[in-house]
């Protein structure tokens, strides 16, 4: 037996699963440093109506890695959400949002501006999650009815329960919810009824070919269709050229957000472009 769980072991012995493995682990302990050195920032990326003017930004998080610059959420919150890495990153990103909403309530150009914030699954299921998020609030003084906190399909796959209790708590506070990557994943239309959104998030998959491919187009009409039969607003993402963004207006799409107007970058930045578009007509901005 001993022979045989010896061959076992060198049958299973792949170099290139192994170096997987420890790329993994690297990452991990990777992130627990970058936590402990603050090496996390946020970037903001501007959200218009159909005149283009500003009305929010989603917050998406950056790692600024010593070696290897800039990481992708992409690759890295996979990794924090296995390891739970992602409960106090996430807290951090919040806790930015906040503070910038509280410092843009007394600033008449910006304080009409709302705030999305991407949410693990993970993160969002925490017995603690409300707890902190409400002392957040309290502690920031950040309008909780600037906050959005965008939610994906995933977390409707277990405890549902748990989930909807969340947003109906949360939702005392004024923070509404969108539900990203609309369409990718599996959320049942019978729990969709009972979720209390305010926002479907067309994902990007589908804007990209949204001109060219008519399944895209029948998917993204079916989203616009869905959130305004169930009072919802729309928001596509991934918005990169104006035919596109006329596509979806015609479509009935009134939000959009992606490279057309602005990548993630900078608050400088977004605040610029703000005060800028304020300066091109908005006549608020010379009383
Ligand atoms: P997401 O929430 O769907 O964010 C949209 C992604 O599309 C962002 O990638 C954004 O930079 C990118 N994007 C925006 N406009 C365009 C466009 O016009 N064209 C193209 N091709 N891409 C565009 P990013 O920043 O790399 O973030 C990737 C994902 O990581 C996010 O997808 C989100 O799921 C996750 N993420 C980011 N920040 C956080 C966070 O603070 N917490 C959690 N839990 N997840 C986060
Ligand atoms: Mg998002
Ligand atoms: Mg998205
Ligand atoms: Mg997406």
């Amino acid at each position: 037996r001993a022979k045989n769980a010896g061959r076992n072991t060198v049958r299973f012995y792949d170099p290139e699963l192994h170096r997987a493995v420890e790329a993994r682990f690297e990452l991990e302990s990777e992130l627990r440093h970058a936590l402990d050195q603050d090496a996390f920032s946020v970037h903001y990326q501007p959200q218009v109506d159909t005149s283009g003017a500003v009305i929010g930004a989603e917050i998406l998080l950056r790692w600024k890695h010593a070696s290897r610059g800039m990481i992708s959420p992409a690759e890295f919150i996979p990794v924090a959400e296995q390891t739970g890495l992602i409960v106090p990153i996430g807290r951090k990103v919040l806790r930015a949002a906040c503070e910038q909403l509280a410092a843009w309530k007394h600033q008449p150009a910006f304080r009409d501006l709302t705030l999305s914030v991407n949410v693990s699954a993970r993160q969002f299921r925490h017995k603690y999650f409300v707890r902190d998020l409400a002392q957040t609030l309290e502690a920031t003084g950040a309008p909780g009815h600037r906050l959005k906190l965008e939610l994906t399909e995933s977390m409707l796959l277990e405890n549902v329960e748990t989930v909807i209790a969340h947003i109906e708590e949360l939702r005392s506070f004024g923070i509404e919810f969108s539900l990203d990557d609309f369409g990718t994943g599996y959320s049942s239309l019978a729990y969709l009824k009972r979720l209390p959104l305010a926002q479907l998030k067309i994902d990007q998959s589908f804007v990209r070919d949204v001109l060219d491919d008519p399944n895209d187009a029948a998917i993204a009409q079916m989203v616009v269709n869905l959130a305004h039969t169930l009072d919802l607003d729309v928001i596509a993402e991934g918005v990169e050229n104006d035919q596109q963004r006329a596509f979806l207006f015609g479509l009935g799409c009134r939000h959009f957000q992606g490279y057309l107007y602005g990548h993630p970058d900078t608050l400088a930045e977004l605040e610029a472009l703000v005060l800028r578009q304020n300066d091109n007509g908005n006549p608020a901005a010379h009383p």
